[in-house]
């Protein structure tokens, strides 16, 4: 399917932002820089991230490297190159809430890239997703899982090292693999509503992969424990990162010769066959909402709505 490649890529991820990895060994270089006037740095506290002031659309806000108190920063991480200018990210967290207020306020406000995501330019929203999501590794991989030890960041915060030198164990960002999958029958798709959802909310299904399962496996696996359907030709869609926490969510679709639906009820509320035509309806319906074009569960239904 070579046009499925000319979509454009989902919110959260910036295929043009340069990581620029071979800069991350240059210790000089990166100490340099860090200080420049060209360098950029995007502040994180507690995971939220650092946005102008707006109603309809929102700006990430920055801070040019030059007049940042790295002092305040537990860890840092070199992000790459963007609109020609080095980006960092700096986790504040230290800051008691009424502090972190008055030092920032001149630059914007706190929030959570859920709520503001769908307001900020793509890119921004990609460089904030990618700050939040990394400073939330070094917060969990302080301490060697190995030995207990702590650890300390090299490589422009791109490895985690323990400091016992008789452990010495590594550590690397990661993502957690999730699966995300719409499932069809007979020009109908199934939308279910989660425990944790709202009144009326429904989605596409989703869960975590399993040590030993490919993302086939998972698919299958959850759409069956969740719903009780058992799928078939379960083909790859597109993916996106989505740091809340730490995920990286893979979107699939698949079909079904059998709709019967038997529930879960830790995990579904409720569940259903929706036709094309009355998810085209449900934006001037307030009886059932579905998720925010922001997420790759939107897009994997705006893509199959389309398609009829
Ligand atoms: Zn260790």
């Amino acid at each position: 399917m070579p046009e499925s490649r000319q979509l454009p890529p989902n919110p959260l991820s910036d295929p043009n932002f340069d990581r620029a990895s071979h800069r991350r060994l240059d210790a000089a270089w990166l100490e340099a820089t860090r200080r420049s006037a060209e360098a950029q740095v995007v502040p994180v506290w507690r995971s939220k991230a650092l946005v102008g002031p707006g109603e309809d659309v929102r700006r990430a806000a920055a801070i040019p490297a030059d007049l940042f108190d790295w002092d305040l920063a537990i860890d840092s991480v070199f992000l790459g190159f963007a609109a020609g200018r080095p980006w960092f990210a700096a986790d504040i967290s230290a800051f008691e809430p009424e502090d972190v207020a008055r030092r920032f306020d001149p630059h914007g406000v706190f929030e959570d890239l859920r709520m503001v995501g769908q307001l900020l330019p793509t890119d921004e929203a990609a460089l904030l997703a990618y700050a939040k999501g990394i400073l939330w590794w070094h917060e969990r991989h302080r301490f060697c899982g190995v030995c207990g030890h702590p650890t300390r960041s090299l490589d422009g915060g791109h490895r985690r090292l323990c400091t016992n030198e008789s452990c010495g164990a590594e550590q690397f960002p990661r993502s957690d693999p999730a699966v995300i999958m719409l499932i069809e029958h007979d020009e109908r798709c199934l939308l279910a509503r989660g425990a944790r959802f709202p009144v009326n909310f429904v989605s596409v299904l989703a869960g975590f992969v399993e040590p030993g399962e490919s993302l086939e496996d998972t698919v299958a696996r959850e759409v069956f424990e969740e719903c009780g359907v058992r799928v078939h030709d379960i083909a790859y869609a597109s993916s996106q990162p989505w740091p809340f926490p730490s995920s990286l969510m893979l979107g699939f679709r698949a079909r079904t010769d059998d709709p019967t639906l038997t529930l879960d009820p830790s995990e579904i509320l409720e569940a259903g066959w929706y036709t094309r035509d009355f998810i085209r309806a449900i934006e001037a319906n307030d009886q059932v909402r579905i998720p925010p074009k922001f997420s790759i569960s939107r897009r994997l239904i705006d893509d199959w709505v389309a398609e009829g």
